[in-house]
């Protein structure tokens, strides 16, 4: 196939198909529809089979092509936007702003991946990305796939226990990070969290590729650590060729949480990823070669993944990297950045809005904001005040999406791109996308639920389409067992989201099934912060719910029973061991998961046969009514926590 097309002939639509027709479309004609969205990829080997089903849940999509995402995301472009930018890195934190271009990145691209050669990293190898916001963690992602390795990135924000974890789980043969990262002016050291980490962790890498930036001292630990200014002077020349891997060949690997205190690590293949990124960012971001894509996440997350790094880098897009928070130095920043780069198409998510909501509304107005299409939210409940109220003060469409890090892009949303007729409804991410076989269904009975407005739990029919995930990391039977098994007899995938659906398809989402919560857009399991709480020696038993938040969406708040109830026994040990065990959590997975209240309890909420009552307890938080209670063991447990919240 022709390598240097940058924008193929394919079927996209343009507004006269309707869109359910477009989309049963891509559903019964499964193969025929993603062949056409096959051509937005370099191929450097076709693919035989567009979707091999033998073997259900699992799925392999493009099977026999041989491609490499680094290519499609850089390589190809060079040509054609030799001096287009494509990373344009803006940090508030050290009032640095860096531009490279196609060209520029593509010389980088080999550069580090030169330095990952030398220290042995091949196909299949895993490369563990630890790093703030900065350019040279996308470089390293790309060089990792360049080289046919698998990443891992951990975010930036996770302490030495968690990245442990994640360490033991991916065994990376390299890990990049860098010295130190900022948030709010304050300096946040890497480095040390990164060798205590490598210290607990069972798995012991052979090398370490640290960036300095010279934010904070950090020593290299000899015959492992490698500065990468000094490794990169040394191969400024070297040709690195793209490793062309099968499409099913795993690309990167992202943890998620789940309802075990395990995380689980979610295995994306490289075909398969590259078209269903490639086509989305034609029919639903509607973002086009040459204009510039503006996503507010972190390369840390699946959204960073996807629409800082690669999404529009496989478009042909100027891509912005922040490093800073929406309201520093004032919160005109992100609408300054619009105006200066043009931005087309932003991409960010409620809490931010949430954040914007509390400034100064003349910051929204200041700029120019006529390049702008689109502003696009995700990973939370967009809740409909915020909505209404960003869409009021920058007068663009504001389109909710609703996905989740297995799937690796929307599953539901409003694809303008292929219709534009297509219209928003407060409170709904939309209509399922293109290759997404959405199904509502009774969690009791698995039946259908084919009215309007009928909650279920909102599952997606076999097989997935590309770009979701192929397996849990090293866990086929985790994947097989946690994602498809909810309903006996039914090759259903459940994404643990209650749902419904209005009479005009419009769908909603309702909340989790399930014990895992949502704090600013960040999932998180419960029981991973009670397993961190539960690390300070003073508590015998913890319970972390998830409680609305007005800004955060949700945030944790954990009940705990002490060893020794003499150090709660008044106001100041109350306060002191909360302190104490907030930091205990800090250390453990990083502030992220860090409770906004520690609660102490003589008894947790249980069923007599030790069921912890979680949604009671929930319901206790939110001033709510706690439902049926004819279960619980110990029925005075209920009147403590409203003693212990009212306190
Ligand atoms: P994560 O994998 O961390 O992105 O979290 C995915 C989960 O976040 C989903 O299963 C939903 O519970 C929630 N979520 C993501 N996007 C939305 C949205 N647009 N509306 C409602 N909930 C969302």
């Amino acid at each position: 196939m022709d390598r240097n097309k940058n924008k193929p002939t394919v079927m996209v639509g343009n507004g006269s198909m309707n869109y359910p027709a477009f989309h049963a479309r891509s559903i019964r004609q499964r193969d025929a529809y993603w062949r056409e969205q096959a051509q937005r990829i370099d191929w450097h080997r076709p693919f035989h089979t567009v979707c091999d089903t033998r073997n259900p849940p699992f799925a392999e999509w493009f099977v026999g092509g041989q491609l490499n995402l680094c290519h499609n995301a850089v390589d190809r472009h060079v040509p054609h936007r030799p001096d287009q930018p494509a990373l344009i890195f803006v940090s508030t934190e050290t009032c640095t702003e860096q531009t490279l271009s196609y060209g520029q990145l593509f010389v980088e691209v080999q550069r580090m991946a030169a330095v990952l050669r030398a220290q042995g990293v091949g196909r299949g190898d895993r490369v563990l990305i630890y790093m703030p916001m900065i350019p040279e963690a996308v470089i390293a992602m790309l060089a990792t796939v360049r080289l046919g390795a698998i990443h891992s990135v951990v975010f930036g924000g996770f302490a030495a226990h968690s990245l442990a974890t994640r360490i033991e789980d991916a065994t990376p043969k390299v890990i990049v990070s860098a010295d130190a990262g900022s948030r709010g002016g304050k300096v946040i050291p890497y480095k040390p969290l990164l060798d205590e980490a490598l210290h607990i962790s069972k798995h012991k890498v052979d090398k370490v590729v640290l960036v300095h930036r010279g934010l904070s001292p950090a020593g290299l630990v000899e015959g492992r650590d490698i500065d990468y200014k000094q490794a990169r002077s040394e191969v400024m020349d070297q040709v690195v060729p793209c490793v062309w891997v099968e499409a099913t060949h795993p690309s990167y690997t992202l943890y998620t949480s789940g309802t075990t205190g395990k995380p689980k690590g979610v295995q994306r293949d490289t075909g398969g990823y590259a078209v269903a990124l490639a086509a989305s960012m034609d029919q639903l971001f509607c973002g086009q070669p040459g204009e510039t894509f503006f996503c507010t996440s972190d390369i840390g997350w699946v959204v960073g993944h996807s629409y800082i790094v690669y999404g529009p880098l496989l478009a042909g897009m100027s891509t912005i990297i922040y490093e800073g928070l929406p309201i520093r130095p004032d919160a005109a920043i992100w609408w300054q950045l619009v105006e200066k780069h043009k931005v087309s198409v932003m991409f960010s998510a409620p809490t931010a809005v949430r954040v914007l909501k509390k400034q100064d509304p003349d910051c929204l107005k200041r700029h120019d904001l006529s390049s702008l299409k689109h502003l696009f939210l995700a990973g939370e409940p967009l809740d409909e005040p915020t909505a209404k109220w960003i869409g009021d003060a920058i007068g663009k469409p504001i389109i909710d999406n609703y996905w989740q890090t297995e799937t690796g892009w929307p599953i539901l949303s409003v694809p303008r791109g292929i219709d534009p007729s297509l219209t928003t409804r407060l409170g709904s991410p939309g209509f399922p996308m293109p290759g997404y076989d959405v199904r509502l269904l009774d969690d009791q009975t698995g039946e259908e639920l084919t009215e309007p407005h009928q909650k279920g739990v909102l599952t997606l029919q076999y097989p997935l389409p590309p770009g979701c995930l192929q397996t849990v990391w090293r866990d086929d039977t985790r994947f097989v067992k946690t994602y498809w098994s909810s309903f006996a007899n039914r090759p259903v995938y459940n994404t643990f989201d209650w749902g419904l659906r209005d009479a005009d398809g419009h769908h909603f989402i309702l909340g989790r099934t399930d014990d895992v919560i949502n704090v600013a857009g960040h999932r998180l399991g419960t029981r991973e912060i009670e397993e961190a709480v539960s690390a300070h020696a003073a508590v015998a038993e913890v319970a972390v719910v998830g409680v609305a938040d007005e800004l955060k969406g949700q945030v944790a708040r954990a009940f705990v029973v002490v060893r020794d109830a003499s150090r709660v026994a008044d106001d100041a040990g109350r306060k002191a061991l909360e302190a104490e065990i907030m930091q205990t959590v800090d250390q453990q997975i990083g502030a992220v998961g860090r409770p906004s209240r520690v609660y102490f309890v003589n008894a947790l909420p249980k069923t007599r046969s030790g069921k912890l009552l979680r949604r009671a307890i929930q319901a206790v938080c939110e001033g709510r009514a706690t439902g049926d209670l004819t279960t619980i063991e110990d029925p005075t447990a209920i009147q403590q926590l409203q003693d212990a919240v009212l306190r």
